[in-house]
């Protein structure tokens, strides 16, 4: 172990026994990576804690001083916090930039959003700038609620962990970058509010102009069936017409995070070939229009 390797080691070392002593628990990720260290099934001895069966990471995290001292002699470990057994909720805000795609909404929007939409603040609480731009917010969860992973259903490029999911703490690396707390180390309670949208929504009918995951607003979804009931019920000659105006009111809603782009487009393409139109004359009316309004109603929301 060279000295910088030391250095490293001994400060997620002091990493891990800090997120112990709030009553996280905690495992090894691999050095420089966000996959834990430990083995896997296959590879099961079958000695030491797995002596009665097999335990994976969540079972194996940790907020024992003693355990994690060992765990972290043997190398720089980065830190993986189990959210489930910590009592914790974890909503993960992503960035486009992190999606690989520009056009994918951003996290930190889309919750901002969602927390207007339902009248209040974005929650202050103990957060956590990942690597890659994005940021972590922690709740503590209600104790005897038993809280599991979400993916994309609170909002567009928005994710929970709770139970069978798993963070990286603050203080840990990767090539990408860094991950640093942004505030103390105080994680307040899941406001109810929050709690009652990451409840499972009841499942709703399929249909073309329905088929929208997820829980994105009401308002939203309502808007999007009329316009696709307008498009397909246009006469010869205000087509295209309305078809644009329904594609350009809608783009808002894409704007917002409140629709996925891809819901909007294959939805009114429905109405527009139903309403006699070409699929390629839908797709490029869509396409210009959709544009000008995301790219619109961002600059307007930004500037706001
Ligand atoms: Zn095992």
């Amino acid at each position: 172990m060279t000295q910088q390797t030391k250095i490293l080691r001994a400060s997620l070392l002091a990493t891990a026994l800090t997120a112990a002593d709030h009553g996280w628990h905690v495992f090894p990720l691999r050095p420089g990576r966000k996959v834990p260290a430990l083995h896997g099934e296959r590879a099961c001895t079958g000695t030491g804690l797995c002596v009665s069966g097999h335990r994976k990471w969540e079972q194996r995290a940790t907020t024992d001083p003693g355990r994690i001292r060992d765990a972290w002699s043997r190398a720089p470990f980065n830190v993986g916090i189990a959210t489930g057994p910590s009592g914790l909720l974890v909503v993960d805000l992503d960035t486009p930039e992190h999606k690989g795609s520009s056009d994918a909404p951003d996290g930190a929007a889309t919750f901002g959003a969602l927390c207007e939409r339902a009248g209040h603040a974005v929650p202050d609480t103990y957060r956590v700038r990942t690597a890659s731009g994005g940021t972590h917010l922690y709740f503590a969860t209600p104790p005897g609620i038993r809280m599991t992973n979400t993916q994309g259903s609170v909002a567009p490029s928005v994710d929970t962990r709770a139970w069978g999911g798993y963070v990286v703490a603050a203080g840990s690396a990767t090539p990408a970058g860094t991950y640093e707390a942004l505030c103390g180390p105080a994680a307040a309670p899941l406001p109810s509010w929050l709690q009652s949208i990451l409840r499972p929504a009841p499942k709703r009918p399929q249909g073309p102009s329905m088929a929208v995951a997820g829980q994105s607003s009401r308002y939203a979804d309502v808007a999007l069936a009329e316009e696709c009931r307008n498009v397909a019920s246009a006469q010869v000659g205000e087509r295209e017409a309305k078809l644009f105006r329904a594609a350009r009111a809608l783009g808002r809603f894409v704007a917002w995070g409140d629709l996925p782009r891809h819901v909007v487009e294959e939805a009114l393409q429905v109405g527009g070939e139903a309403a006699g139109l070409s699929a390629s004359e839908c797709r490029s009316t869509l396409r210009s229009a959709l544009d000008w309004s995301i790219t619109h109603n961002q600059t307007r929301r930004a500037t706001a």
